[in-house]
C-alpha cells in the first residue's frame, strides 16, 4: 500500500476533523506534495458542504418511514385486536358447556314429571337459565351414549339429559325458573316402555354421573 492509498482512506476523517493529532500531520505533509489527494479532500469537503441539505432530506425521509412504519404497527395491532375480540365473542356466543351442577343445583331442580300419561322433564330455578337440552342415551351395561353417535339400539335402556350453556350465559347468572319452571315432553309412559326405556336420568356428563329422575315401574 503507497502512501496515496493510506491517505485517501484517512481522508473523510481528516475531513471531519476527527484525525488524531500524529495522522493530520502526516496526512497535511502528504497533502503538500501529492495534488492528487488535495484534489480528493477538496470533493469530499464539497460533499460535506451540501451534505446539511442532503442531510435534511434524508431525515425528512427517515421519519416519513418512521410514521409509515408506526401507521402500519398502529393498523396491524388494531387488527388483531378485532381479531381477538371477535374470536373471543364468538366462543362465548356459541360454544356450550354442560351447566355446572353445584352451582345450580341440578339435582334439586331437574325432575320428571308424569301428566295424563305424558313424561315431562321440567327444570325450575337457576337451573331454567340453560341454553340447549342435550340427550344421551343410556344401554344396559351403563355406558352413556351420545344421541348423534351409533348406538346398540336394543341394547339401550334409559334416556339422560344435560342442560347446557352458551360459554357467555355462565356468566350471567339469571333466575328465570322460579317464574317459568321449564317442561319438555319427552313421550307417553306406553311408549317408553315398548322402546326400552326403563329410566330417564339427568346426565352429569363431566363427572360421568347419573341422577336418576324417573324409572318405569317393573311391576306393571
Ligand atoms: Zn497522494
Amino acid at each position: 500500500m503507497n502512501n496515496c492509498d493510506i491517505v485517501k482512506d484517512l481522508l473523510p476523517l481528516y475531513a471531519d476533523d476527527v484525525c488524531s493529532g500524529e495522522s493530520r500531520k502526516a496526512v497535511e505533509e502528504h497533502l503538500n506534495s501529492c495534488p492528487d489527494c488535495k484534489k480528493e479532500l477538496e470533493k469530499l469537503r464539497q460533499n460535506v458542504s451540501i451534505s446539511p441539505q442532503k442531510d435534511g432530506e434524508v431525515l425528512k425521509r427517515i421519519k416519513r418511514r418512521l410514521r409509515i412504519e408506526k401507521l402500519a404497527v398502529g393498523l396491524i395491532s388494531a387488527a388483531v385486536l378485532v381479531f381477538v375480540l371477535l374470536g373471543t365473542l364468538f366462543y362465548l356466543i356459541n360454544w356450550d358447556c354442560s351447566m355446572d351442577v353445584e352451582r345450580y343445583d341440578i339435582p334439586d331442580n331437574v325432575y320428571v314429571t308424569e301428566w295424563d300419561g305424558m313424561l315431562l322433564f321440567c327444570v325450575k330455578g337457576d337451573a331454567a337459565s340453560f341454553d340447549f337440552v342435550f340427550p344421551t342415551f343410556s344401554d344396559s351395561s351403563g355406558n352413556h351414549l351420545s344421541y348423534d353417535k351409533e348406538y346398540d339400539k336394543d341394547s339401550k335402556n334409559g334416556i339422560g339429559y344435560t342442560l347446557k350453556q352458551r360459554k357467555i350465559s355462565s356468566f350471567s347468572y339469571i333466575n328465570f325458573g322460579n317464574e317459568y319452571p321449564f317442561a319438555y315432553q319427552i313421550g307417553t309412559v306406553e311408549k317408553l316402555k315398548e322402546k326400552n326405556i326403563e329410566k330417564i336420568f339427568y346426565y352429569d356428563d363431566v363427572n360421568d354421573k347419573e341422577y336418576i329422575l324417573w324409572e318405569s315401574d317393573h311391576n306393571d
